[in-house]
C-alpha cells in the first residue's frame, strides 16, 4: 500500500469545471462553491455550478456521440472499459487520495470505495454477452422471432458527496458500455474525483462526447429533468430529493431510477457471537465516520444480548482512533461539511431530550486530538444511545453520521416488527448462529439488501444494488442486469421470407401455424 500524499491536503484552492466534449471546461454562470478539506476546514477548491446553458451545451455534445457510439460493435466498446480498467489499476490510490482530500474518509476505506468501483468497471467489459439477447427459431413456419436490446440515447447520472467515486460507478460503466452517452452531475462536495475519472476514460480512448461532466447543483440538475434529450435519470442521494428526481423525471417522460436515504437495523440474537457482533456495529456503525447508505445506525438486541453486548460496545466506542485520514491507522475521518457537523450535533440533542440514554456522547470531541491542523476540521466522535424507542427521531430519521442507536427487544418477532414499520428498507444484518433464524429472517424481512452475518451487505456487481420502501423510487435496481436492462430498451423483431408467405390478406389475428 502506497502511503498517502498529504500534500494534497494543503494545495492551493482550485478551479474545478466541467467536462465536455473530451476537455474540461470551465464554468461561465458566475457561481461557484468552496470545496473543503474536511479534515482541516481549509478551503482546497473552487467548484464551477453549471447553468441550464452549460447543462444543454453538454447535453448536446453526448447527443452528437451518440449514433457512433451506439453503432460501435459492443466488443470495441468492451475493449474501451477493458483500458480503463487498466488505467483505473494504476491511478487507483490517486483516486483513493483525492477522496480523502475533499470527502474526509480514511485512506484505506477510499481506496475500498475506488475497489468497488472498478468491480462494476469488470462487469461492464463482459457488454457482449449481457446484450447479446433471445431468439426463437420457427416461432410459426417459416417465421423467427428475435429480441434485441438498444441503448436509450444520453442518460445522466446524479450522485451523492459520500460515495464520489463508487456511486457514478454504479452507473456510468455499464450506461457506456451498452452504447449510450452520459452526463454525471456530482456532488459540489468533492467533485474532483470526476474529472480525474472522466481524464481516464479518454484515455482508454473513450470518443470524445460519450462521457461528460456537469458540476453543479439544484440548477443543474433541473435542467437536465427539463431537457428533452435526456432520456433517462439514475440518481442517488437522500429521501426528499429521490422522490423529487423520481416523480419530475417522469412527468417529464424519462426512465428513473432514484435510491434515497436509509436507516440500517443490525439484530443482535441472543445466540450471536458477541465479539464478532461488536466488531460488525463499531465497523459499520462509525466506518466512513456513518457516511453511508449502507452504515449500521440502528442496533436490535434481543434478550439478554443487550445487556452483554452494551458495555462492550462503549468501551469500543471510546477508542476509536478518530484522526486525519490520511493517516494510515485511522478509523474514522471528519464529517463532510460544518452544516453536516450541526445537523448530527442536534440529532444527538435530540435523541437525549427524547430520554435515550446517552452512553458515549461524541459532541466532546475535539479536532485538535485527529492530528496536526484538525483544529478547525468537521469533527464528531463516535456516539452511543441506549434504550431508543420506535416513536422518537433518532429511531425514525436518517442522521448519516457517526451516531448508533440501541434497541432492545424481546425476540426476534419483534425485532422484525420494528424493521418491517420503518419506513426505510435498504440494507439489513442479522447476526445469529441459527440456520433456522437466519432463513426465516432473510424471507420475511421488508427490506432491499439483507446480511446474515454480514454487516454491510452491499451486492457484488453482477447482482445489482437497491433497497425497498422509501429507500429506492423507481422499478430496478442499480448495476448488474437491472442495471442493463435500466439502460437498454427491448426491441422485438418477427421475421420471414417470401418464400413463407401465405396468398392473401389475412383479417384474423396472427397465431402460430
Ligand atoms: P443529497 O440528496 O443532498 O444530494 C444528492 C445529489 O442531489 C447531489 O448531486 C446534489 O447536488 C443534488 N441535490 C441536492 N439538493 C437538490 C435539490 N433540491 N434538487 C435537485 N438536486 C439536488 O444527498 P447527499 O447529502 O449528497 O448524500 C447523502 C444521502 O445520499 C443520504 O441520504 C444517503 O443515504 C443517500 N445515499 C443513498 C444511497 C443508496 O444507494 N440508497 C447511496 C449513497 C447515498
Amino acid at each position: 500500500m502506497n502511503a498517502p500524499d498529504k500534500s494534497l491536503a494543503q494545495a492551493a484552492a482550485a478551479s474545478i469545471g466541467h467536462w465536455v466534449n473530451g476537455r474540461t471546461v470551465a464554468g461561465h454562470s458566475g457561481r461557484t462553491a468552496d470545496v473543503f478539506n474536511p479534515a482541516t476546514g481549509v478551503v482546497t477548491g473552487k467548484v464551477a455550478l453549471a447553468n441550464s446553458a452549460e447543462v444543454d451545451a453538454a447535453v448536446a455534445a453526448a447527443q452528437a456521440a451518440f449514433p457512433a457510439w451506439a453503432d460501435t460493435p459492443p466488443i470495441r466498446r468492451a475493449r474501451v472499459m477493458f483500458k480503463f480498467l487498466e488505467l483505473l489499476n494504476q491511478e487507483r490510490d490517486k483516486l483513493a487520495h483525492a477522496i480523502t482530500a475533499e470527502h474526509g474518509k480514511v485512506f484505506t476505506d477510499a481506496q475500498g470505495e475506488v475497489t468497488r468501483g472498478i468491480d462494476i468497471v469488470e462487469f461492464a467489459c463482459g457488454i457482449p454477452q449481457l446484450l447479446k439477447g433471445d431468439y426463437t427459431d420457427q416461432v410459426s413456419t417459416g417465421i423467427d422471432n428475435w429480441t434485441m436490446r438498444q441503448p436509450l440515447g444520453v442518460v445522466a447520472g446524479i450522485t451523492p458527496f459520500n460515495f464520489p467515486v463508487m456511486v457514478p460507478m454504479w452507473m456510468y460503466p455499464v450506461a457506456i458500455a451498452a452504447g449510450n452517452c452520459f452526463v454525471l452531475k456530482p456532488s459540489p462536495l468533492d467533485p474532483s474525483a470526476s474529472i480525474m475519472m472522466a481524464e481516464l476514460l479518454k484515455k482508454a480512448g473513450l470518443p470524445d462526447g460519450v462521457f461528460n461532466v456537469v458540476q453543479g447543483d439544484k440548477d443543474a440538475v433541473d435542467a437536465l429533468l427539463e431537457h428533452p434529450d435526456v432520456k433517462a435519470v439514475s440518481f442517488v442521494g437522500s429521501t426528499a430529493i429521490a422522490q423529487k428526481i423520481y416523480e419530475t423525471g417522469a412527468r417529464h417522460g424519462k426512465r428513473v431510477q432514484a435510491l434515497g436515504g436509509a436507516k440500517n437495523h443490525m439484530v443482535v440474537m441472543p445466540d450471536a457471537d458477541m465479539d464478532q457482533a461488536v466488531d460488525a456495529l463499531i465497523g459499520s456503525a462509525f466506518g466512513s465516520a456513518g457516511e453511508r447508505c449502507m452504515a449500521i445506525s440502528l442496533a436490535v438486541l434481543v434478550g439478554d444480548a443487550a445487556d452483554r453486548i452494551m458495555p462492550m460496545l462503549e468501551a469500543r466506542t471510546k477508542q476509536l482512533k478518530i484522526k486525519n485520514g490520511v493517516e494510515l491507522d485511522a478509523e474514522m475521518g471528519p464529517i463532510i461539511s460544518s452544516a453536516a457537523a450541526s445537523r448530527i450535533t442536534g440529532y444527538i440533542g435530540i435523541g437525549a431530550d427524547e430520554g435515550a440514554k446517552l452512553v458515549v456522547d461524541g459532541r466532546a470531541f475535539q479536532g485538535a486530538k485527529a492530528g496536526a491542523g484538525c483544529d478547525n476540521g468537521f469533527w464528531i466522535g463516535g456516539t452511543l444511545f441506549d434504550n431508543v424507542t420506535p416513536e422518537m427521531k433518532i429511531y425514525k430519521e436518517e442522521i448519516f453520521g457517526p451516531v448508533l442507536g440501541c434497541v432492545r427487544v424481546k425476540d426476534m418477532a419483534a425485532a422484525l416488527e420494528l424493521i418491517n414499520s420503518h419506513e426505510y428498507g435498504n440494507g439489513v444484518s442479522c447476526f445469529t448462529r441459527d440456520g433456522n433464524v437466519a432463513r426465516e429472517f432473510s424471507r420475511q424481512v421488508q427490506v432491499g439488501m439483507v446480511g446474515i452475518n454480514v454487516p454491510i451487505p452491499v451486492p457484488m456487481a453482477w447482482h445489482g444494488f437497491g433497497g425497498w420502501k422509501k429507500s429506492l423510487f423507481g422499478d430496478m435496481h442499480a448495476y448488474g442486469e437491472e442495471g442493463v436492462r435500466f439502460y437498454t430498451k427491448q426491441k422485438s423483431i418477427m421475421q420471414r421470407w417470401p418464400e413463407s408467405i401465405g396468398k392473401g390478406a389475412e383479417f384474423v389475428m396472427p397465431t402460430a401455424k
